[in-house]
């Protein structure tokens, strides 16, 4: 089954509202149920600004809130906590996507082969490209040869295998 660590949801946090949604997941995620008040002294930012956060947050459906009548301030607040469940399904979507990407990769790498002088800094031409510079590199002057691609394809095979092991 696929799920994502402490580690790898304070990430998501991170990337979705930078590090002050990282820090607000780390308390939500030691203390549920915190009103916007207490995130604000914990995390010493402006109510409103973490009102924003929050609401940010829950677009992605990363938390949630419960409206609970406090006995102690006598008027309804807003208590948040994590949706752990929703971060596995953003994740999982994320991965999902860069699956996609690297097959339309793979499948591009396989289906038109390169040329290549070999110098770091030089770019790679398709057959036609090559023919046209009689294969001769226009910056360096090197042979342009048929690039191999056998070690960029495994990397890529290496990065889809561990990915559809995650989702499994
Ligand atoms: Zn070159």
């Amino acid at each position: 089954m696929f799920y994502i660590d402490t580690e790898g949801l304070l990430s998501v946090f991170r990337l979705i509202g930078g590090v002050e949604a990282e820090e607000l997941a780390k308390l939500l995620l030691a203390k549920p149920g915190m009103r916007e008040d207490e995130l604000a002294a914990a995390l010493q930012m402006d109510v409103k600004r973490v009102r924003k956060l929050l609401h940010q947050l829950s677009e992605f459906s990363l938390v949630a809130y419960d409206i609970v009548v406090d006995k102690e301030l006598n008027k309804r607040v807003f208590r948040w906590r994590l949706q752990q469940e929703q971060v596995q399904g953003v994740v999982k979507t994320q991965l999902k996507r860069i699956a996609e990407r690297l097959q339309i990769l793979k499948k591009h790498y396989e289906s038109n082969q390169l040329y290549w002088c070999g110098s770091e800094g030089c770019r790679k031409y398709t057959f036609d490209e090559a023919l046209d510079k009689f294969f001769k590199c226009p910056s360096c002057g090197g042979k342009l040869m048929v690039y191999d691609h056998s070690k960029l394809l495994k990397a890529v095979d290496d990065t889809l295998a561990e990915i559809n092991k995650l989702l499994e």
